[in-house]
């Protein structure tokens, strides 16, 4: 099974990924949520250029991958699930709903220290939100949440089945809920049971710093309604709703160079939750 995971790999992940984003690209085509004011043609290239720095960068700073990490962990005894005998579905399910634990808490986090703000803040920092955004993050953020990711699967003993399982998992719902897409109203209140949806995602995206400081979850949505952080709706709507935050607020703001400096720029802002006013 190891060697089966080890050897594909690369080719699950592609194949989840670029799945999951043609699908939700021609969704977002025939059904949109919002009309765009900016469109893909600017946005798209920029937003994707982040993506192949990320890669790069993880590609080269990185020896290995979370999936790799956690078949090393197996092999020497490490960490939790690696020390006590348990049911191989109940060591799988567990991790990947505490991996999903650890990233709500990493995301309330990168909103709550200054200093991590302003490296989350590029994500947030798009005018509109699509598929692409899904995928926007600074590269330091990326580095950041890898050794985050490490961590966790390291002391958790986390199966590799299960890193697979959570990262292509993660990576799917981040693409699924930051979709300009137009579910029936009915249809997503009940499916924000299971998952995030994008109308719930879209509230976290919001120019008020009250809704952007909410639904932090990006795969499951209960830890948002368990620690009080859940907003059902946008005050203004979700066609009404401005997206972004107050800074960056000129289109020349989306180009790559302009993302890639954002974190060293201007002030913290009224963002981090510590900001009270900023938050009611
Ligand atoms: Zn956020």
């Amino acid at each position: 099974m190891r060697e089966i995971l080890f050897a594909y790999e690369p080719f699950i992940r592609l194949a989840a990924f670029g799945g999951i984003f043609i699908l939700m690209a021609v969704w977002e085509f025939v059904t949109p949520r919002r009309k765009q004011g900016i469109g893909r043609s600017w946005r798209w290239p920029n937003n994707l250029g982040v993506v192949a720095v990320d890669t790069a960068l993880v590609r080269v700073v990185f020896p290995t991958t979370a999936v790799v990490l956690a078949i090393l962990a197996e092999a020497r005894g490490f960490g939790l699930f690696n020390m006590i005998a348990l049911p191989t579905w109940i060591a799988v399910v567990s991790s990947v709903v505490i991996l999903d634990l650890a990233i709500y808490l990493q995301h309330v986090l990168f909103h709550a220290v200054p200093a991590l703000w302003r490296l989350h803040r590029m994500h947030h920092a798009d005018l509109e939100i699509d598929v692409s955004t899904g995928l926007r993050f600074h590269p330091i953020e990326i580095f950041l949440s890898m050794l985050i990711k490490f961590a966790v699967v390291a002391a958790l003993g986390a199966p590799a089945l299960a890193v697979l399982i959570f990262e292509v998992l993660l990576n799917a719902t981040s693409i699924f809920n930051h979709a300009n897409v137009r579910i029936p109203l009915g249809f997503d209140r009940g499916l924000r049971w299971l998952m995030v949806t994008p109308d719930m995602h879209r509230v976290h995206h919001s120019i008020l710093a009250g809704e952007t400081n909410s639904n932090f979850g990006f795969n499951l949505p209960w830890w948002d309604r368990l620690f009080g952080t859940y907003r059902a709706q946008p005050a203004a709507g979700h066609e009404g709703m401005t997206i972004g935050i107050e800074q960056f607020r000129d289109s020349r703001e989306l180009g790559l160079d302009r993302m890639l400096v954002q974190p060293f720029r201007g002030d913290a802002g009224r963002y981090p939750l510590g900001h009270r006013e900023a938050n009611p």
